[in-house]
């Protein structure tokens, strides 16, 4: 059977639930007329699982059920969108129902593809291996972590975008403080196999970071792609993005970012780019062949790191720029890139990365932010938290 919305936003995490509430803020009339569609039963607070895995929170802190975030005045069908009809203005749902929309906001997040690396799943969360891109690791990564006795501890950043580009490298940075302050720093060699070609992509911070890895005595080894964990054998195999030519690594402790991708059924709808991305205007946030679709946060094709700092600043922009369509006036609000980073340095030090599309920091605070800071450590630990479930998700921050 049909069912009919005036707004249908299709995920309620992150980008889904600030999305609705400011919407709901906006324009009181809209209540009855938006629905939220999400599978999911609990929604969480991604940003936190870095310091769960460094022993600094209980990873239950994170979650809280969806059922205490919809925003009053929108439904929530708990369903998965199988398929977009842009060309006809509905969504297909997995229990058979078509919902039909005047207006659809994408916000489906980022799809783990924890398969495209060879022998992961059949190891992962034992055996020293273990990752904070999934919820059910994280607190194995805190384990894996206090109990190290020496040897390599290997952390790993994949060749395809990822959400929060510094937390691979965050987790390793709290780990090798923890053994220095235990004092088996000499034990252990901590290696970074990163598919990228720098340690960030912003200038200023990227020189900051260096001079962290050097003190630190990181080995890293850029350009490689981790494509193969060998469980048994305790190796991990990577492949130069350039050359193709394999190597391996023994670990004693494997910390993985898996590879990411847009969702599939967004991959498979004609509201994707050629990446499978959703296919947004870069400022307006509104797609770019149907007028009456938006997208924003991870699963969109915006050119900037994926965050939720960014969905912060992206989701006000969507919000306005909707609204204005809606009364067929033009689309005056500027979404500038804006994405944040806090870059985990140790335990009570923190770089706050900011900065817009042409990569030019846009820092908030009157000193320098590349340099490591505790009150900015705290802020992450303490304070964002509580802006993210009071302020963000209620749409009034
Ligand atoms: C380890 C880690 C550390 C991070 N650190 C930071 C940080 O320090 N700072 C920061 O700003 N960000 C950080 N992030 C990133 C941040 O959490 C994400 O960028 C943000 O949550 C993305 O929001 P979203 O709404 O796009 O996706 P999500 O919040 O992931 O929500 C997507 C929602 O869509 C739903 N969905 C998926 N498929 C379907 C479907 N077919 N139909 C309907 N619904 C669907 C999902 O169930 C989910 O609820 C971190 C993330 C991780 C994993």
């Amino acid at each position: 059977m049909d069912k009919h919305y005036q707004i249908v936003i299709i995920g309620g995490g992150t980008a889904g639930i600030s999305t609705a509430a400011r919407l709901l803020k906006d324009l009181r009339s809209l209540a009855g007329e938006i629905a939220i569609i999400d599978p999911a039963e609990k929604h969480y607070y991604q940003p936190l699982w870095t310091l769960v895995g460094g022993g600094e929170a209980k990873k239950e802190e994170t979650e809280r059920s969806m059922t205490e975030l919809i925003p009053q005045g929108a439904d929530w069908i708990q369903s998965a969108v199988t398929f977009i009809e842009s060309e006809e203005n509905y969504v297909q749902l997995s229990d058979g129902v078509k919902l039909r929309y005047e207006y659809l906001i994408v916000a489906a997040g980022i799809e783990i593809d924890w398969e495209g690396i060879k022998g992961l799943t059949e190891t992962l969360g034992q055996n020293g291996v273990c990752s904070n891109y999934s919820y059910q690791y994280t607190d194995y990564t805190w384990d894996v972590i206090r109990n190290f006795k020496g040897g390599n501890a290997l952390f790993t950043h994949p060749a395809t975008p990822i959400k929060c580009g510094g937390a691979p490298q965050k987790i390793m940075y709290l780990a090798e403080d923890y053994f220095s302050r235990t004092g088996i720093r000499d034990k252990v060699e901590v290696i970074f196999g990163s598919a990228n070609h720098a340690i960030f992509d912003v200038k200023k911070y990227r020189l900051a970071l260096e001079k962290i890895l050097e003190r630190k005595k990181i080995d890293v080894r850029f350009k490689h792609n981790l494509i193969e964990v060998q469980g048994d054998l305790q190796v991990a195999i990577f492949e130069h993005v350039e050359t193709k030519e394999q190597t391996s690594i023994h670990y004693d402790m494997l910390h993985v970012t898996p590879p990411m991708r847009a969702p599939a059924f967004i991959r498979n709808s004609m509201v994707a780019d050629e990446a499978g991305w959703v296919d947004v205007h870069p400022h307006t946030l509104q797609h770019q062949k149907y007028e009456n679709i938006f997208s924003l946060g991870d699963c969109s094709n915006l050119p900037t790191s994926k965050t939720g700092a960014a969905i912060r600043k992206q989701y006000p922009v969507v919000v306005k720029n909707l609204l204005s369509f809606m009364k067929g006036e033009a689309l005056g609000a500027k979404y500038d890139g804006y994405s944040s980073c806090p870059l985990v340095t140790g335990y009570n030090t923190l770089i706050l990365a900011e900065f817009n599309y042409d990569k030019q920091p846009k820092e908030s605070f009157p000193f320098n932010q590349a340099k490591e800071r505790r009150s900015m450590y705290v802020m992450k630990k303490d304070m964002l938290p509580i802006i993210y479930w009071n302020g963000m998700l209620k749409g009034t921050m």
